[in-house]
């Protein structure tokens, strides 16, 4: 490779280079989504100058990190920009507004221009000490997708955690394909699997279980999440809530069928209470005391297809908004800073 000009990543098609010094030729590309993070940007930025100085001693391998301004309504992105690019490319995107994270980890992803890309938030919940290993379980173990788990869900309230267990189990559920239960964002693509995940056309994003469904050699590393260092987590319940529905209805059709199911149900009591009361008139000629069955029978009725009507919307609304096909993000600004001179990537 020439000095200083980066690698462009090679997109999918390319097999898979079988030996570490060829995979570690492709390059890391580490994308950071920033809302609102002034406060430790810099140190963090610190720390990753630190961790692409050891991936480059110990394999040769170019970092760049991107880190994407989600609209943050503080000097997040005057800091970004600023950031020196101290032995590895520094590139900038600032979308237009705030789009969420979800939309700041596809622009990440499509403007990564090295070939493996790892997730990783910018709050300092997710260790950079951390990523040499990933790379590692990359470069010389060959998996294409590592992703992070939490070890242990004690410091979450026992609502938040049932609340976990009710989605991971309703999301799994008649499914082909499991997504992991506690796996977080932070995890290290290979430049096949970030080349697939590029390819997956819905606006409608859920990455973590993208990043699972596209398969290839996939490894789970529980670890413990630091504590954020800076801010607030953007997440309240309302937040967490919306992200589950989204991502229920993204991957399953498990509330359809639930809904088919308690239909087939109710129907098949109503069926039999008729017929119990035929025979009740019939045979036993006894009066049938109707009002209170009735109003009963009409109310769980009108209930359950309320709900079912409401699921079914939440579907029309997923297809109305993926037929509109509008792009995801805008980007506002875009900058990319090379390795400096005098410490080249490679
Ligand atoms: N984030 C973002 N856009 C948003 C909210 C959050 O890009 O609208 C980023 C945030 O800067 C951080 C990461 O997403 O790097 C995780 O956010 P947060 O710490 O609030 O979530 P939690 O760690 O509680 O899941
Ligand atoms: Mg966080």
């Amino acid at each position: 490779m020439t000095s200083g000009e980066p690698a462009l990543r090679q997109d999918a098609g390319a097999g898979t280079p079988d030996t570490p010094a060829r995979r570690a030729a492709a390059g890391l590309s580490i994308v950071m989504p920033v809302y609102n993070e002034a406060g430790g940007l810099e140190a963090l930025h610190g720390r990753i100058v630190g961790v692409a100085r050891t991936l480059r001693e110990r394999w040769g391998l170019a970092c760049e990190v991107v880190y994407v301004d989600d609209g943050s309504r503080d000097r997040s992105l005057e800091i970004a920009t600023r950031l020196p690019a101290d032995g590895l490319d520094v590139q900038v995107i600032a979308l237009s507004r705030n789009f969420g994270k979800e939309a700041a980890l596809l622009a990440g992803l499509e403007h990564a221009r090295r070939g493996a890309v790892l997730f990783m938030d910018s709050d300092g919940q997710h260790p950079p000490s951390m990523v040499e290993r990933l790379a590692g379980h990359w470069i010389e173990d060959g998996y294409d997708v590592v992703f992070t788990a939490k070890a242990h869900r004690k410091s979450e309230s026992f609502l938040r955690r049932l609340f976990g267990r009710t989605f991971y189990t309703l999301i799994n559920w008649g499914s082909r394909h499991k997504i992991p239960e506690d796996a977080g964002d932070f995890r290290l693509l290979s430049p096949r699997a970030a080349a697939a995940l590029r390819q997956l056309p819905e606006r409608n994003r859920f990455f973590k279980g993208l990043a699972s469904w596209i398969g290839f050699r996939q490894l789970r590393i529980d670890y413990e999440p630091a504590a954020r260092e800076h801010g607030t987590s953007s997440w309240n319940f309302g937040a967490l809530l919306g992200l589950s529905i989204e991502g229920l209805t993204a991957f399953s059709v498990a509330p359809l069928r639930i809904a088919s199911l308690l239909g087939l149900l109710l129907a098949a009591t109503a069926l039999f209470f008729g017929i119990y009361i035929l025979i009740e008139v019939l045979v036993f000629g006894t009066d049938v005391p109707g009002y209170p069955s009735l109003v009963v029978g009409l109310m769980v009725l009108g209930g359950v297809q309320l709900v079912m009507i409401g699921v079914m919307g939440e579907y029309i609304a997923k297809i109305l908004s993926e037929t509109k096909g509008r792009p995801v993000y805008f980007v506002a600004e875009h900058s990319v800073k090379r390795a400096d001179a005098a410490a080249p990537p490679r």
